[in-house]
């Protein structure tokens, strides 16, 4: 039984690996450091070589190559979202260097939508089947952390405020933060819009700066059942984490060099959280970052983890994709 019940537990974290398609400009280069240098020996298996002549295998609970759709990517995250309607809470994160994927694959293009709308479009679908005994209230906020400080999207008067986080009943929570009802999925990507607007207003480069600050879309569904009255809670985090490169080591100062630091801070807690739970250690330290904190009650043993890896396939970033590969093995 305690066996089973290790089991269960460690059950509960998964990290998925995803690589990219090499981009136009790789496949036509024709140069050595735009060359492949990702394998897929066999199912939940990648290898990659960089120029110095390293090569390692890692095994994840799955692999999806440079081919997979986000079709497929969605079946597999599928169970795990539906979860949520039975009262688990639920993070999905994207970890990784900057352009290997993360937000295509939290966000995708309109043409090809990833995850979250994926996911709050087959909640809603889920919800609307049992309607008839049960009532789920769905509401959503969207947020982001910046330099350890939180930023409401959805706010009237975003980047005004500063953000704390609170224990409340219901685990964790950010007091005033937006949380607006939806009804359909039409309703949520019309607030990924906002959202999107407001992160980039008063910023030059809004590819810069995502890749600087963690992207949190959260779905909180409440659950009546109109029967026996029972209330259940479920919560859904969906992340598209900061780049996790090593961003100007030498050299760096004043503000790129704060940024570093937080976001260095930020995934090195998560990475330190995902491993004292893998690992069914009892202490485990959420208190490290803003990140940790504010999803601790979604972290915990009793929630459920995914981590997607993402990464090129290409070897000028291989030794990138090296760190990011055994950062999500220590995770498993
Ligand atoms: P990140 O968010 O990690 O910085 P992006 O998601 O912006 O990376 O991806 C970088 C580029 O690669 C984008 O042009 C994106 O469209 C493309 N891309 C990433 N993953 C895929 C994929 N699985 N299939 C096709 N194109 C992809
Ligand atoms: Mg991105």
């Amino acid at each position: 039984r305690l066996f089973n019940l290790v089991q269960e537990l460690r059950g509960n974290i998964r990290v998925f690996c995803r690589c990219r398609p090499p981009s136009k400009k790789e496949l036509a280069s024709g140069d050595e450091s735009s060359e492949v240098c990702v394998t897929f020996p066999a199912e939940g298996e990648v290898t990659m070589r960089t120029d110095k002549g390293k090569e390692k295998k890692w095994e994840f609970d799955q692999v999806f190559g440079s081919d997979s759709t986000q079709e497929q990517v969605y079946k597999e995250v599928s169970p795990l979202v539906t979860s949520v309607l039975d009262g688990f809470n639920v993070c999905i994160f994207a970890y990784g260097q900057t352009g290997t994927g993360k937000t295509f694959t939290m966000m995708g293009p309109a043409e090809s939508r990833g995850v979250n709308t994926r996911a709050l479009y087959e909640l809603f679908e889920m919800s609307d089947k049992r309607r008839k005994t049960i009532e789920d209230k769905i509401t959503v906020s969207v947020l982001e952390v910046y330099n350890e400080q939180i930023k409401d999207l959805l706010a009237d008067d975003v980047g005004e405020r500063k953000y704390t986080v609170r224990e409340g009943p219901h685990g964790n929570y950010v007091p005033d933060l937006t949380m607006v009802n939806v009804d359909s999925l039409d309703e949520v990507i019309e607030l990924l819009g906002l959202a999107d607007q407001n992160r980039s207003t008063a910023k030059t480069n809004m590819n810069e700066h995502s890749s600087r600050s963690h992207l949190i879309l959260s779905c909180y569904i409440v659950s009546t059942n109109k029967h026996s009255g029972e209330v259940s809670r479920g919560k859904l985090h969906l992340i598209d984490l900061a780049g996790s490169e090593r961003v100007g080591k030498s050299g760096a100062s004043g503000q790129a060099l704060k940024e570093a630091q937080n976001i260095n801070k930020s995934l090195s807690a998560l990475g330190d959280v995902i491993a004292a739970r893998g690992a069914n250690s009892g202490h485990i330290p959420f208190r490290n970052s803003t990140l940790t904190q504010l999803l601790q009650d979604s972290l915990s043993n009793q929630s459920k983890t995914l981590m997607f890896v993402c990464i090129s396939p290409v070897m000028y970033n291989s030794e990138e994709g090296f760190c990011s590969l055994n950062f999500a093995e220590r995770a498993r």
